[in-house]
């Protein structure tokens, strides 16, 4: 082995590659393409709609038809919080059934979608103010694949999860969504899977079947989030609490909220938004989703 040989091997191992077609396969996939892939916050709503054809999912399944074919997908959902922000970086994703009480057909779902380690890699050395883990444990949880599969049914696209890091405010989540949103330009599409208004200790439980049933200040925070996204007023959003005395019935607890952060963080200046599944259910939740390119 000459100098030169020695050297590229030192760096080619430091970065966890032993071999070349390794290295060319990870340009290859982050390889800018000339194209911005969109972003979108989808709110999620019960696991059911993982397997019911609504109109909710059958909006999800729309969302896709007109877009590029994406390199992989990295989905921020509500259901994976930890210390520190981790991303999935296996092969092969789980499949995570992450509720209770629901029918078995809701268990049996497999989402066989492939990870990608090497974009986890990426992510993993992209910006060291925005430390990201990497996750050999995790999986892809009902956030992440009840939507995901309406999207994408024969799972041919990688998919990847990135956490949510509960010791961190607001302002972190949304910075960090600003930090990662150069992956757009290379392919990956991002999708926050959450709920903007999520009160499940006041839902109706008796008018879940009412299509467009909410709460006034339900309807009323649904509004206001949707003006202040459509006036790009981030600061705001970063700032819910502050919003309306509403604000903490629609956010009792901010996971279901978060990933609609890193996704306003994601918008360029020039880049708008649009929305869909402008729905309340159960009088304590929306569906609200937004697409923004
Ligand atoms: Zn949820």
């Amino acid at each position: 082995m000459n100098r030169f040989e020695f050297i590229r091997n030192s760096i080619l191992s430091i970065m966890g590659i032993t071999n070349l077609t390794e290295l060319e396969k990870l340009a290859s996939e982050l390889s800018p393409v000339d194209h911005k892939m969109p972003a979108f916050f989808m709110g999620h709503g019960s696991p059911m709609n993982g397997i019911e054809q609504n109109n909710f999912s059958n909006e999800w399944k729309n969302s896709v038809k007109n877009i590029p074919k994406p390199r992989a997908i990295i989905c921020i959902s509500a259901h994976w919080e930890t210390k520190g922000s981790k991303i999935t970086a296996m092969e092969n994703p789980k499949t995570i059934h992450d509720f209770g009480g629901f029918p078995d057909e809701l268990f049996k779902v497999q989402y066989p979608a492939k990870g990608n380690p090497l974009i986890a890699k990426e992510l993993n050395t992209l910006n060291s103010q925005y430390p990201i883990a990497l996750d050999h444990e995790w999986g892809l949880d009902h956030g992440c694949w009840t939507v995901i599969r309406h999207m994408y049914p024969n799972a041919n696209i990688p998919v990847l999860q990135l956490s949510i890091d509960y010791t961190k405010d607001m302002n972190y989540h949304y910075q960090l969504g600003k930090a990662i949103s150069i992956l757009r330009s290379k392919g990956i599409l991002f999708i926050g899977s959450g709920n903007m208004v999520h009160n499940l200790g006041r839902v109706a439980w008796n008018r879940l079947n009412e299509r467009n049933y909410g709460f006034d200040w339900a309807i009323e925070m649904n509004q206001l989030f949707k003006t202040k996204i459509k006036n790009a007023d981030h600061q705001s959003l970063v700032n819910y609490k502050s919003l309306s005395k509403s604000a903490l019935l629609a956010i009792p607890t901010a996971e279901h909220y978060i990933p609609l952060l890193y996704i306003l963080g994601m918008q360029g200046a020039k880049e708008d938004v649009s929305f869909f599944n402008d729905e309340c259910v159960g009088g304590s939740l929306t569906m609200t989703s937004v697409k923004i390119a």
